[in-house]
């Protein structure tokens, strides 16, 4: 999709720090860390949003890959957050849907809030 920063980085025409990729999926470093650990997830396809009609092969994929980068990134046994901001309430700004892997440190009951 035109004017969409995921997708142009899922297209290799922007600059990530790749952790993971096939031919599916993507995960790479958030640009603006939160956590230590701070992973985005998220497929090649474009969807705006959780609610965007994910056929269920493709929301499970996703969702497997997110196990995935936990062990990568070394966080699979201590644990991590797993965050899906949705629409406009959810503060998202990035409407390509993509999943926020948080960790390496112990998390607050809302914190981090601002992801
Ligand atoms: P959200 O509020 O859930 O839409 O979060 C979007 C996330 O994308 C934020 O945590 C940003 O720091 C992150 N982000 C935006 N642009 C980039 C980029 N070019 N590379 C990596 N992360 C990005
Ligand atoms: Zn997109």
């Amino acid at each position: 999709m035109e004017d969409c920063i995921f997708c142009k980085i899922a297209a290799g025409q922007i600059p990530a720090n790749k952790v993971y990729e096939d031919d599916r999926v993507l995960a790479f470093e958030d640009l603006n860390p939160q956590m230590p650990v701070h992973t985005l997830v998220i497929p090649k396809s474009h969807y705006r949003n959780i609610a965007d009609g994910i056929p269920d092969d493709e929301l499970g994929y996703l969702m497997n890959t997110v196990k995935k980068v936990a062990e990568i990134k070394g966080v699979a046994e201590s644990g991590f957050r797993v965050i899906v901001n949705t629409g406009a309430d959810a503060r998202q700004t990035v409407h390509h849907v993509h999943v926020h892997v948080l960790g390496g440190g112990l998390m607050n009951v809302d914190s981090p809030a601002q992801v």
